[in-house]
């Protein structure tokens, strides 16, 4: 859930005192974590539903109110126990709404030391065990491929871009822009009209309109085409503190003092008289090279330019480790993991074939677990994920099942890349890889 920064100790304070017993509630920055405990289904969902029911009470004492859309929910089960506890998804939200948030708070004052190495390495460590929860994977998965199969950015990487972030909202410029293209801010309140006096505007139909626009019967109508759904929606937001929707409200407030405009939506060149004109002169303006009337940049350009920027770093970085070599030969890039995790879901076994860390001889001679290399099938190939999956004769059938598949997709049978472009194709190899995980404790005998 999310909420008002300044709320959290006030509602922590007002509200745990009156929740079910069983429930407790965190609030950290603006998130909210509710947690309930219950001995059963029903019971659970008795008290969630009352706690939820005080904490949406005081949102509404205090004027403030909660995400739906923001709002997720986990469950925890002792069935789920024997298996690791937690679904790996479940600690990818925990992580990203919770313990991200945690370390990362404040950054903006702080950021700018997590470029030394004590302190890389600090964040290295404990964002590490997340990751390697988060995909299951063995203890001996290097750091780098935990991170980028888990996608979680490194933490000294994720704190610099807050720290960028907040500076750029503090001083007001940015490296990406000249430095006479400030920030855009908010209208400070006491700029904006008076609450009674901001104009009404009323979207007429945010709907496709297809009435007629030539029909001018109200006192003001303004018809608007193609992508400004969302401006309309703006200045139609009678709190918007947006400087262009307050000087929008000023101006129509100067021609209108009873303030009621009508705003419509119409289809775009759709050949309706005024939608021409107004065409006509958006293009004659364009070309008189006039100064631009407006030169801010809002933050959110500068966010989406460091976060791509940062996701460059990350990349380099991943693809320049020395560790991680088995897992960045099957996904070279950031991307194709992203992809992946589109088309199939991390699993214990799937995490073992794509970090090479799993219950293979190659490994477990490595980690001085088993005394050979060699694979049961001939007692002379080094039994590693490449020899299982594309010749150990053990698994003869049902890689033949798999590649049968993949000639009828027309995609490589082991090329991952191109088998998250069919569905098919990634779940046939999902199947035959955990088939092979599967069985191998026992066909090595273990
Ligand atoms: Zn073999």
């Amino acid at each position: 859930m999310s909420c008002g920064e300044h709320q959290q100790i006030t509602l922590e304070n007002s509200v745990n005192g009156k929740l079910p017993t069983g429930c407790h509630i965190q609030a950290f920055a603006d998130d909210v974590l509710l947690i309930a405990h219950a001995h059963d289904k029903n019971e659970l969902e008795v008290i969630t539903n009352q706690a939820l029911s005080e904490i949406v009470q005081w949102g509404d004492k205090v004027k403030l109110s909660f995400s739906p859309e923001k709002t997720q929910a986990i469950a925890f089960t002792p069935k789920a126990k024997p298996t690791w506890g937690i679904q790996p998804e479940n600690i990818s939200i925990i992580y990203h709404q919770v313990i991200e948030p945690i370390i990362t708070y404040a950054a903006g004052v702080w950021g700018h030391a997590a470029k030394k190495k004590s302190c890389k390495r600090l964040l290295e460590k404990t964002q590490r065990l997340f990751a390697l929860k988060a995909i299951r994977g063995f203890r001996t998965v290097s750091t780098n491929a935990a991170l980028a199969l888990s996608q979680f950015m490194p933490l000294d990487l994720k704190v610099t871009e807050i720290n960028q972030i907040e500076n750029t909202r503090s001083s007001g410029i940015t490296q990406y822009l000249p430095d006479d293209i400030t920030l855009e801010k908010p209208t400070p309140i006491q700029n904006l009209l008076h609450p009674a006096l901001r104009v009404k505007i009323v979207p007429d139909s945010l709907q496709t309109s297809e009435e007629d626009p030539n029909n001018f019967t109200q006192p003001i109508n303004i018809y608007t085409d193609g992508n400004s759904m969302s401006s309309i929606q703006s200045i139609c937001n009678r709190s918007n503190t947006h400087p262009i929707v307050a000087n929008i409200h000023k101006n129509i407030k100067k021609i209108r003092e009873d303030g009621t405009v009508d705003i419509t939506w119409v289809k775009g060149h759709a050949g309706s008289a005024g939608n021409e004109a107004a065409d006509a002169a958006a293009k004659s303006a364009a070309n008189l090279k006039k100064n631009f009337d407006y030169t801010k940049f809002p933050i959110s350009f500068v966010k989406a330019k460091i976060k791509k920027d940062n996701l460059y770093k990350w990349q380099n970085r991943y693809h320049s480790a020395p560790q991680g070599k088995h897992t960045k030969e099957l996904l070279p890039d950031l991307f194709s993991i992203k992809r992946l995790w589109q088309t199939t879901k991390i699993d214990f076994k799937l995490t073992q074939i794509l970090t090479g860390h799993g219950f293979h001889r190659e490994y477990l001679y490595r980690f001085k677990i088993s005394n050979t290399d060699t694979c049961p099938c001939n007692n002379h190939s080094v039994q590693n994920i490449d020899h299982l999956l594309k010749s150990c004769p053990r698994f003869g059938a049902q890689r033949m099942e798999h590649e049968l598949h993949c000639q009828m997709l027309k995609v490589s049978p082991y090329n991952i890349q191109e088998l998250v472009t069919k569905e098919g194709a990634i779940i046939s190899f999902v199947k035959y890889a955990s088939y092979i995980i599967d069985k191998l404790k026992s066909f090595n005998s273990i």
